[in-house]
């Protein structure tokens, strides 16, 4: 790749940075079982494992004296179960009994491990990723591969990957990633959202990305998703402006209030909003605490979790939202994986219709956490599609003793239907992302399909205005918590559609509710009324634009 040569993708989450590259390590492949080790050459090949544990061990020890809290903890025991003699015996005897080569011993005795850990069920099932991690270490070592997932680097460093899964990107917070590239996702992907909360600049779809060679130095631009190689010296020095403080206050230039809160998957995630001093969390995404999990989480295990979101908001409204489980988010414990059309199946609310249990557990889980906590606790279901769901999932949260149940409208069928919705629920909160992605069936994974994947869309605009109209007419709050909530260019016109809270992640905060102060009431419905008349997503745009200057 020529230096200076830029690659262009979608900016979806701001910033700028600039750092070495560090591609995102490829899977570890299956070492090859066919190839007998001669009886003469076996001794040798044994005693090649000693050395690779000794570095693996070292490795994860001195990652883990870089760590603090939690990841230090994890290295620690990682590097135990890496240290474990068995296990290294284990592998020594299959090389001198079978003639295998090092790696495929240390494959053969993980995955026997694995399976045994996995039979054991519960918290020891939860090891085999564990195992896993330490096998694919090894035999990146005994064959010369790059150590798979993200780099344990001490410098920043921007990652480059043709995606990412959930796991993976829940472990970039740990790490010293400054920035993300990807060659696939889309704007609304969960990668797009993680790096957001993150607080990294993230630039999604860019085509030629995992050919750019390790260790060039990049900028990154998450605004207008490009990415330079090798920028000039002065541009190096490009640094993001801090946005304004936000005063704790949503409201408009004539005083009306929007209520803006937070999108978080954590307490971490939690403090940081209250930091932020959002004003409630409007969508708190339960899956994200399990995504690691291979067995449903046990009801105190769920409560102490929940707790931690729920205790830095006291007195103010912190909205759960029921485990939004499959398609881009899979949660080994209740979804299947030969699914052939995930975004369209069991996922969200119809995951109570396979394994009902994860949800009367959950809602438990949730009811005692509020009963232990001050804040004022709403539940609502992602991936609501019929007014019987609704009901059914406001008695559930009712027989758990939860007073405030809502829904997510996220499909076009909760959209239409939403004055019988809000018939029956207490509130209702619009998931753009996924509203956007049923409305224009474009998978908001998809790169290319970025542009479908945009709320200015006018048949998403327009399920949006049915939405707030209905909660008009029934004096019923309408949330937005999808990606668009967080958008100071789009926020002025939610308003204006009937939008009556906005919840992002907390660095946007002070963005929109700055743009808010800026605009009245009577110019957000201008806007919206506008938009609405518009036929294509960049006419809605200008229109809307040219009403609020
Ligand atoms: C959405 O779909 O807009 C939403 C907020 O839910 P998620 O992004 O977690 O699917
Ligand atoms: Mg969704």
């Amino acid at each position: 790749m020529v230096p200076g040569a830029t690659l262009h993708g979608l900016g979806v989450s701001p910033g700028v940075a600039v750092a070495p590259v560090a591609q995102l390590g490829e899977a570890i492949a299956e070492p090859a079982a066919a190839d007998e080790v001669p009886e003469d050459r076996r001794e040798a090949e044994a005693a090649r494992l000693a050395p690779a544990v000794a570095e693996v061990v070292a490795a994860l020890r001195a990652d883990a004296a870089r760590s603090e809290g939690e990841t230090a903890q994890i290295l620690e025991a990682t590097a135990l179960l890496a240290a474990d003699p068995d296990f290294a015996a284990g592998a020594a005897a299959r090389v001198r009994a079978e003639g295998v080569s090092a790696a495929r011993a240390v494959w053969d005795e993980a995955e026997a491990q694995a399976r045994l850990l996995r039979d054991l069920g519960g918290r020891m099932a939860e090891r085999v990723a564990d195992v896993r991690s330490v096998r694919d270490r090894l035999v990146a070592r005994l064959t010369g591969a790059d150590v798979p997932g993200i780099p344990d680097r001490a410098e920043p460093f921007v990652l480059v990957a043709r995606d990412l899964a959930p796991a993976e990107t829940a472990a970039l917070g740990r790490s010293r990633c400054v920035a993300l590239v990807t060659e696939e996702g889309g704007p609304t992907s969960h990668t797009a959202i993680l790096a957001r909360a993150l607080g990294i600049p993230a630039v999604v779809g860019a085509a030629g990305a995992t050919a750019i060679p390790a260790e060039t130095v990049v900028l990154v631009d998450g605004e207008s998703g490009t990415v330079q190689l090798d920028p000039p010296e002065r541009q190096r020095a490009a640094t993001s402006e801090d946005p304004p403080e936000f005063d704790g206050r949503g409201q408009l230039a004539d005083g009306t209030p929007v209520t803006l809160r937070a999108n978080v998957g954590g307490a971490v995630d939690a403090h940081a909003a209250a930091a932020a001093r959002a004003q409630g969390i409007g969508l708190f995404r339960t899956e994200f605490c399990f995504l690691d999990r291979a067995a449903e989480p046990t009801v105190p295990e769920q409560v102490a979790a929940y707790r931690g979101v729920l205790a830095p908001f006291a007195g103010r409204t912190v909205v759960v939202r029921t485990l939004d489980a499959g398609s881009d988010k899979p949660l080994p414990f209740a979804t299947g994986a030969d699914e052939e059309n995930p975004a369209l199946g069991v996922r969200g609310l119809r995951v109570a219709r396979t394994h009902p249990a994860l949800l009367s557990h959950q809602l438990t889980a949730i009811a005692d956490a509020a009963a232990q906590e001050g804040a004022e606790v709403e539940v609502m279901a992602p991936m609501v599609a019929t007014v019987d769901e609704a009901r059914d999932f406001v008695a559930a949260c009712r027989a758990a003793g939860i007073a405030r149940a809502g829904i997510m409208i996220e499909t076009p069928a909760a959209a239409l239907l939403s004055a019988e919705m809000l018939a029956v629920v207490d509130f209702v909160s619009l998931g753009t992302n996924d509203l956007t992605q049923y409305t224009m069936a474009a998978d908001r994974l998809s790169a290319p399909l970025g542009a479908l994947n945009d709320p200015w869309q006018p048949a998403v605009l327009r399920l949006i205005g049915t939405v707030g109209a209905a909660g008009r007419a029934r004096g019923k709050p309408v949330g937005v918590c999808g990606e668009a909530g967080g958008d100071p260019a789009i926020a002025p016109v939610l308003v204006g559609l009937g939008v009556t809270s906005l919840s992002m992640t907390a660095r946007s905060l002070a963005r929109v509710a700055a743009r808010l102060r800026t605009v009245t009431a009577d110019e957000c419905r201008r806007a919206a009324e506008a938009a609405l008349g518009a036929p294509t997503a960049v006419e809605a745009r200008a229109a809307a634009a040219a009403v609020l200057g």
